[in-house]
This record gives C-alpha cells, structure tokens and sequence, in this order.
C-alpha cells in the first residue's frame, strides 16, 4: 500500500528529503568530516554507526549530561543516551570523578581491590541474587550465565522468546518465521543451524513455553522482563509468575536480563515486580558508561556450580575474559551504585518519563494517527502501529523503518535525538523538564508535518 503506519509513503519521503538538507546545512564541519578518508571500514569504527538515519553521522565534541554537542555547536537534547548506556546521564559527575581518582592507580591488575569487595556487597544488597561475576559486556555475562546454566543442569538446550536481544551471543540468534524456528536473517558468516540447540516460543505464549519446556532438555530460558528490543512487549498479566512456575516445574534456570529494563527502578524490573530469576544479568549502565556487566546467581545455582566444577575435568572452563573485573570497572561501579542509581534519581526519571508518554500520546491522538506509546519506567517509546504489542511477531510487523527514520531525522532538527533501530527514548537524573517539553513539542510538530 501507499501508506506506512497510517502516512502516505510519499509524505515520509517529502520529509526525509527536507530535513536531510536542514541536517547537512547545519553541519558544515561534520559534512567535511565524513567526506574525509577514514582508516575504518565503511567509515565507521563500529557498523552499527551506519544505522543512524542522518545522511552523514555528526561528530561529537562533547557529551554531558543528557546534552550532546556536534563540532558544529550545535546542541542536542539526548534521550537516545548511548543505547542505554549512559542511561544515568553521560559522565554523572560521580562516576568522573571516581574514574579520574583510579586513572593514576592502575587500570587492570587481574587481583582484587577495596572496591571490588565493597561492590560485591552493593549486588548482593540491590539486585538480591547471592554469588556475583564481572564482565565487560552484557553479551559476554549473558554467554557466561549460560554456559554456567548448561553445565550444572548438564542439558543442551536453551529457549529464547522470538524478538528477543541479548548481546550477539551466537545461540540466542534465532527468529520464528512463519511459526517456524529459523537462523535469524542476517547474520553474517554463520555456518551452524542454531535451532538445533535454541528452542523459541512467542513472548506471553504460555502454552508454547509449557510444550518447548516438558522435553527437558532445556536447561535454562533467557528473556527481559519486558521484549524491549523488538518495539516494546509488555508482559500479560500472570506471564512472569507462569514463567517462574513452568520453568521450575521443567527443571529449567531462569536468567533474567536486565540491561534495558534496569530503566524500572532500584534493583531492576526483577525487584519492582518481585521476580525470582535463578541467574541475572545486567551491562551498559552499571558502570556509568565505563564498559562493564555483571551476572549474578542464586545461592542454589552457586552450590551447583561449585560441585560441577568439582567434578568436571580440570581446565578451561570457557567464561571470563582478561581485562574483566578491573579496578576502573570497580571505581566507576561503586560509584553508579552508590551514587548514581539511587532512588532519588528514579524518582526523578519516572516522573519525567511519565510525563513524557503522555505528552507523546497526546500529540499522536491529537494528530488522529493510529500509533501508540509504551513506557517502562524512564523508559519510552514510541510504535507507528496500534497496541498494545503482545507477542515479537506483532512487534516486528509493527516497524516502519522509513516512517521512523524520517521521523528521527526531523527530531534531530529540533534538537532531540532518540535511539535509532527503534523509537526509544531515556530519561536520565540529568535530563530536565524542559528537555522533555521540547522532545513532546517537536514530537507534535512532526507529527502535524505527516498529516498535513
Ligand atoms: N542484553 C540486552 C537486553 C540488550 O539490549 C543488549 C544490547 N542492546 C545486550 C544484552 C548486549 O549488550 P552489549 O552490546 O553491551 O554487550
């Protein structure tokens, strides 16, 4: 059809072409930057740099705060955050200062510190799970909690909810198509049929979960409280407690990834909600924006643990990764988790974050366009389809990337960045009131642009 999320695809264009010459006007040093030979593939140190929806990326001067400014000057509110991140704003003074102190007193030593002791504590305290590890990314704790998960269960398999993101962690990239477990398009140079050792069943698909589970050859099912990498996908009423109940009924671990859902409040999704994962994950925030993840367990997955190592034959046990675990990791850490994360700054998150999904929802009902918003804690986004979603196969029909590209594009010239491959937006302890008047005023005005 001529129409993507309910505007006719040659307005999408329109806009596309209009705001692409207003972000190339405004970026002259930028634009001269990106025409500039580069010693990165594509241009880019990291790919996914080539997803943004800009016709070149800006350069960043500086980011403070929730405010990001390009080596143009110009100033742009930052709900996108770093994908998470920075989710707690970007260098909370707290976390600078604590990184500024360690700087000078070593950065990797492979031995612990005072503050790895201290931090230990603060997981167990916060999150409640008992036995604790430290990665350097929410990919690799969640390779590690599983490869832990296989060995005291001593079962192959796991299960995955389709839509879901958990780190390029190879045996979570399947996909159900048309009902039917697949590799997940687009993945490059993989030669293995991953569903052979990776069930997947529909998100709140009860049923399907009891039927995957009753084998018992999965040892544990990994999932976000809330699917928040396909869209958003709330979790039905009654899922999590059916979830908890069939996989302790199958003899099945639990992880819990919260690396986006840490948005909640103190403690995560898993403490507001009174989850009781057997393994936990949580990356990107937890230490400031300074690259570090930590898995946690239960004492009963420890104890496992600790006669499976006892018994397995000596040698490498395939988790760890050399420059885990530091001490720079341990000061920026402390510092989120003592001074950053706090419930004072949730409170302040949600209340903007809240006001923010109904300034959105507002403008989408005021301009009669059939899209809907989704929030959990500080974070918000927003679907170019009618919800809510119920299950990853709903959300990925959902998604309108012309719609949406389009639309970020436009935000951007208003000053207000939002994530791209999906319509999230963070709310930080630094992000103010005004900001978030200013994302629901251009939001409006765009959305008036679409339909007018
Ligand atoms: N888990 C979840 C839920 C995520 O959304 C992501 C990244 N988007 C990851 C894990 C992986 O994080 P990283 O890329 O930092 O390894």
């Amino acid at each position: 059809s001529d129409r993507i999320g309910g505007v006719p695809a040659a307005r999408i264009e329109a806009l596309r072409v209009r705001e692409s010459a207003t972000f190339a006007g405004a970026r002259p040093k930028s634009a001269a930057a990106a025409a500039e030979p580069s010693g990165f593939l594509d241009g880019v140190p990291l790919h996914w740099m080539l997803d943004w929806p800009m016709p070149f990326r800006m350069v960043v001067a500086q980011a403070r705060g929730a405010t990001i400014t390009d080596i143009d000057d110009n100033q742009l509110d930052d709900f996108c955050l770093g994908d998470t991140g920075s989710m707690f704003g970007h260098s909370p003074p707290a976390v600078a200062l604590a990184i500024r102190r360690q700087a000078v007193k070593g950065l990797t030593t492979m031995l612990p510190n005072e503050d790895a002791a201290i931090v230990g504590r603060l997981l167990v305290e916060r999150f409640g799970l008992a036995r604790w590890q430290v990665a350097t990314t929410a990919t690799d704790a969640n390779r590690f909690a599983l490869r832990l998960a296989r060995a005291i269960t001593g079962r192959p398999r796991i299960l995955v909810f389709n839509g879901c993101y958990h780190g390029s962690v190879d045996e979570t990239m399947v996909r159900l198509k048309d009902g039917r477990p697949i590799n997940r398009p687009g993945l490059a140079g993989e030669f293995r049929d991953l569903t052979q050792a990776t069930e997947i069943v529909e998100f709140n698909d009860v049923a399907a979960l009891e039927a995957a589970l009753a084998r018992r050859d999965v040892a544990c099912v990994i999932t976000e409280p809330v699917l928040t990498n396909s869209c958003m996908v709330l979790p039905a009423p009654g899922f999590h407690e059916a979830l908890r109940r069939a996989t302790r009924d199958a003899g099945t671990l639990l992880l819990i990834d919260e690396t986006h859902t840490i948005s909640s409040g103190l403690g995560g999704y898993t403490r507001r909600f009174g989850l009781e994962p057997d393994l936990f994950v949580l990356g990107k925030p937890i230490a400031g924006g300074v690259p570090a993840a930590v898995w946690g367990m239960t004492d009963d997955v420890a104890a496992r643990w600790a006669a499976c190592s006892r018994a397995k034959e000596p040698g490498y046990s395939g988790m760890g990764t050399t420059l885990s675990a530091n001490p720079l990791q341990f000061a920026a850490m402390r510092a989120t988790l003592e001074e950053v994360m706090t419930a004072q700054n949730y409170e302040h998150m949600e209340r903007l974050a809240a006001r923010l999904e109904t300034g959105l929802a507002r403008a989408i009902s005021s301009a009669g366009l059939p899209w809907h918003v989704v929030r959990v804690g500080a974070r918000v986004e927003f679907v170019c389809a009618p919800g809510p979603l119920t299950s990853g196969a709903e959300a990925e029909a959902a998604h309108a990337p012309e719609l949406e590209a389009a639309i970020h594009l436009a935000l951007v010239n208003r000053g207000c960045l939002i994530a791209p491959f999906h319509n999230m937006m963070l709310v930080s302890p630094a992000t103010t009131r005004r900001q978030v008047d200013r994302l629901v005023k251009a939001f409006g005005d765009v959305c008036g642009d679409l339909i007018a």
